[in-house]
């Protein structure tokens, strides 16, 4: 088995909700993301996936869809507030913890075709989550 290991870095905004810490307060921070990609047998050019193909079939929609933008739960009270001045803003069914972003990133990468087996969302440099289904 082969696995590489492709990082991908965006800007984001969030806070968590129904939460007693500093992380109810919205606040930023510049997450790195690991993506994990495993192949049994190598490509013609000797790659489990090339490096590049991960940045455009993930970093694309990284840049597009999260980058600079806030990410928030569906019942966050600054939601309506945020959307009545046109900012672009992520909602989601969840708390916007790392936990929840590393699976997202995960099964987007799946439906992007990449055989990621594990994704490393890195909030500051010294907190991670890693999400892998099994
Ligand atoms: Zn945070």
């Amino acid at each position: 088995m082969y696995r590489i290991a492709r990082e991908l870095g965006f800007c984001y905004g969030h806070r968590l909700i129904d939460y007693a810490g500093k992380c109810a307060q919205l606040h930023g921070h510049n997450a790195r993301v690991v993506l994990h990609v495993e192949a049994p047998d190598l490509d013609a050019q000797g790659m489990v996936v090339d490096f590049f193909e991960v940045r455009d079939r993930l970093g694309r929609w990284l840049d597009e869809t999260w980058d600079h933008r806030m990410i928030l739960h569906e019942n966050d009270p600054a939601l309506a507030a945020l959307q009545a001045l046109g900012e672009p803003v992520v909602v989601l069914d969840c708390n916007p913890t790392a936990e929840n972003l590393a699976r997202l990133v995960y099964d987007r990468a799946r439906a992007a075709d990449l055989p990621v087996v594990a994704v490393d969302f890195w909030e500051t440099p010294g907190c991670c989550a890693t999400y892998r289904p099994d």
